[in-house]
């Protein structure tokens, strides 16, 4: 068994993800590259052997895909028996790109803003309401299901993280919604049963997606990247709920700024490897203190950021 630390990313393979492996394999840590194309996940990692990172190991991975995920939570489990890193990486817009989309020039986006940027990729995109049940099936219950599964081996080491990789757009302050945001933002009385409750609200959400974007907007959803924007404040919910769960475990929400990736046409202002930097550093973090001090100081409200 390696003595250094042990970590699994999810969506490895491109953009965000393969930036967070780079680094930490570079800082010394074994990392478990998943994708969920078997051809894209290997091909990433030869491109991080070549630079001479030679312990990233792959492994196929897709978040909404029970048997995948156990198949990996067996895999990590036979292999070193814990786990000390989750990156949980793995996303999707909910954004159906435009067939004719050529692509965004450097040029054109020089000269652009912020809110420039993004209003020229929800011109080349569309948002479906398909494309918004696949965003929270992905970015919300796939996540979900990849750290319950994963959970035991974390528990196994003696300095299990949990760093889910969420999104400005997650803020609550997104919302009109007035009920599910004091829901929501109730860290204290959040339970994972009542978050349950509140989440049969996704249910709603998506019958209101399927009504259009008038429901949505009467309703107080988030407009503009709708489903997205409730995936992500979903996950940053459940990740206070499994903090309180699981004193023993540090689970963080990270944003890794507006970087250029796929997932946004490449328009974003940071490189792919600032934005990971940012995801590192949380999943190092500072040394743990022991199990035991750990567990006592954790059990002071806002374990989750
Ligand atoms: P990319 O689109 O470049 O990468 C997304 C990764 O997720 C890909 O590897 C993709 O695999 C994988 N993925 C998608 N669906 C699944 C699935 N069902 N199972 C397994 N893997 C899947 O996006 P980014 O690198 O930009 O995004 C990374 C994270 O950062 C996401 O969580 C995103 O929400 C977050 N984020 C990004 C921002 C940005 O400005 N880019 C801003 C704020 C947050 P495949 O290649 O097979 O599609």
């Amino acid at each position: 068994l390696p003595s250094s630390r042990i970590a699994v990313v999810t969506g490895g393979n491109k953009g965000i993800g393969l930036e967070v492996c780079r680094q930490l394999a570079h800082n010394g840590i074994t990392v478990i590259l998943t994708a969920r194309d078997d051809k894209r996940g290997a091909a990433a990692v030869e491109k991080l052997r070549d630079l001479g990172l030679c312990d990233v190991i792959f492994h196929q991975l897709e978040v909404t895909d029970t048997l995948s995920v156990t198949g990996l939570a067996d895999f990590v489990k036979t292999r070193f028996g814990r786990l000390d890193i989750l990156v949980n990486n793995a996303a999707v817009s909910g954004l159906e790109y435009a067939q004719d989309h050529v692509g965004v020039s450097e040029e054109k986006l020089s000269d652009m803003d912020m809110n420039q940027r993004i209003g020229l990729v929800l011109r080349c995109c569309r948002e479906t309401c398909d494309g918004g049940k696949e965003c929270l099936r992905t970015n919300y219950y796939g996540t979900k299901q990849v750290i319950e599964a994963l959970l035991p081996l974390l528990q196994s080491s003696d300095d299990g993280r949990i760093v889910n990789v969420s999104s400005e757009y997650g803020q609550l302050r997104h919302f009109g919604n007035e009920q599910l945001k004091q829901e929501l933002s109730d860290v204290e009385n959040l339970t994972e049963q009542r978050l349950d409750e509140v989440l049969g609200l996704l249910a709603t959400f998506e019958k209101d997606m399927e009504a259009g974007p008038a429901l949505l907007e009467a309703r107080g959803w988030p407009m503009g990247l709708s489903a997205y924007k409730v995936s992500k404040a979903a996950l940053n919910a459940y990740s206070r709920v499994l903090a309180r769960r699981h004193p023993d475990l540090r689970v963080k929400c990270v944003h890794p700024g507006y970087v250029s990736t796929d997932m946004n046409l490449r328009s974003g202002f940071l490189t792919p490897e600032e934005g990971a930097s940012r995801v590192v550093a949380v999943a190092r973090g500072a040394a743990a203190p022991r199990r035991t001090d750990r567990r006592a100081l954790c059990r002071a409200p806002g374990g989750a950021v």
